[in-house]
C-alpha cells in the first residue's frame, strides 16, 4: 500500500515541519521530471532512513541566460505519484521566489573541484548548485543525502562543501542508473529525437572502451609522464570517433579522484599508477540536446558512500 507524501511548499511551512520531527531523516534534492534514477536514490533514502525526503525544484542559479530552463521538464503530478511508490514522507517544492526572495545576495562557491569539466563550460553552474543544496541543507537538516554519480562532478563538489564546511550530513553516491542499451537516464532525454535516441547509446560504449584501454595503460606504464600521454592519445580517438557519429563532443577528460588533477599533474610511483581512483568524463551535444555521462575506475578506493 502507498500513502501520498504530504507537499509542502513554504519555507516557513517546511521550518515548522521540521521542528516537530524526531528521526533519522534522510533527502534527495531533485529538479523533478522523475524517472527510475531518481527512484533509485529515494528507495535507498527509504531504506536508510525513518524520515524520507524529496525536494523538487528547478533551480534558476545553476542554469545560465543560454541554457534550458524555461523548456526544462516539469511534471509535478507524475513526480508525485513516484514519490508515493517510493515511500518519501516530505515533497518539498517551493517556487523560485521561496528560495530566492526579492534581494537575495548570499552565494557559496567551492573553488577547485568545480573547475574544470562542466565548470569550465556553464559558468555560475556549481555556485548555483552548491547555494542551493546547503540553503535545502539548512532547512531540511538531513543526516544523510543522496546524489547519483550520473552527475560525479556535482557529487565531488558537494562532499567538498560539506567536508569543508564542516556539515554534519552524509553524502552517499549513488551509480548510474541506466537504460537497457547503456544510456544514463536522464530528464533531459524527453528533448531527443528518436533517431538521436537510437545514437545515444554510443556515449558510453565509448567510456566503456575508453575504460579498458586505460586501465591498460595504467597497470602497463612506466611513469606517470608516459600513462599520460597514452591516455590523451585514446581520448583524442575516442573523440574523433564520437564526432564522426554526429555527436559535437565539449569535453571528453579523464581526472585523477578525489581532487580531479589530470595525471601528469600528480606525483604518482608507476606501483601507484595502476590502482589509481580515477574519472572519465564527456559531455556532447547530439543536435541541441546536452548530454552527459562518466565512468569511474577504481571506485571501490574511494569514500562514496
Ligand atoms: P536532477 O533532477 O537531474 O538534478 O537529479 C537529481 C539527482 O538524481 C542528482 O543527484 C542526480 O545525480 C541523480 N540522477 C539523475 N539521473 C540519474 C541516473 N541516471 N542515475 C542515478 N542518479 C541519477
Amino acid at each position: 500500500m502507498t500513502t501520498s507524501p504530504k507537499v509542502i511548499t513554504t519555507v516557513a511551512e517546511l521550518k515548522a515541519w521540521r521542528k516537530t520531527v524526531v528521526g533519522r531523516v534522510g533527502f534527495v534534492p531533485t529538479m523533478g521530471a522523475l524517472h527510475e534514477g531518481h527512484a533509485t536514490l529515494l528507495r535507498e533514502s527509504r531504506k536508510q532512513s525513518e524520515i524520507s525526503v524529496l525536494s523538487i525544484f528547478v533551480n534558476p542559479t545553476q542554469f545560465s541566460p543560454s541554457e534550458d530552463l524555461a523548456k526544462y521538464p516539469r511534471t509535478l503530478e507524475r513526480d508525485l505519484e513516484v514519490a508515493a511508490r517510493e515511500g518519501v514522507d516530505i515533497v518539498f517544492a517551493p517556487t523560485p521566489i521561496e528560495i530566492y526572495p526579492p534581494g537575495f545576495s548570499t552565494y557559496v562557491e567551492e573553488t577547485a573541484v568545480s573547475l574544470p569539466l562542466c565548470g569550465a563550460f556553464r559558468s555560475g553552474h556549481f555556485r548555483g548548485v552548491t547555494t542551493v543544496v546547503l540553503k535545502l541543507f539548512h532547512l531540511v537538516r538531513p543526516e544523510v543525502a543522496f546524489f547519483g554519480l550520473k552527475d560525479a562532478q556535482q557529487f565531488f563538489v558537494l562532499s567538498k562543501m560539506v567536508k569543508d564546511l564542516e556539515l554534519d550530513i552524509r553524502v552517499q553516491g549513488i551509480p548510474t542508473v541506466r537504460e537497457t542499451d547503456g544510456l544514463a537516464l536522464s530528464s533531459r532525454n524527453v528533448y531527443l529525437s528518436s533517431e538521436e535516441r537510437k545514437k545515444a547509446p554510443r556515449l558510453y560504449q565509448v567510456l566503456q572502451a575508453l575504460k579498458d584501454a586505460i586501465s591498460q595503460i595504467q597497470v602497463s606504464s612506466q611513469s606517470t609522464t608516459q600513462a599520460s600521454q597514452k591516455i590523451q592519445k585514446e581520448l583524442t580517438q575516442a573523440k574523433r570517433v564520437l564526432e564522426d557519429s554526429g555527436f559535437r563532443v565539449q569535453y571528453l577528460d579523464y581526472l585523477v579522484l578525489p581532487d580531479f588533477q589530470l595525471l601528469l599533474s600528480q606525483n604518482l610511483s608507476p606501483s601507484q599508477l595502476g590502482d589509481q581512483p580515477a574519472l572519465i568524463a564527456l559531455a556532447a551535444y547530439l543536435g541541441n540536446t546536452r548530454l552527459i555521462d562518466n565512468i569511474l575506475i577504481h571506485p571501490k578506493k574511494l569514500n562514496l558512500d
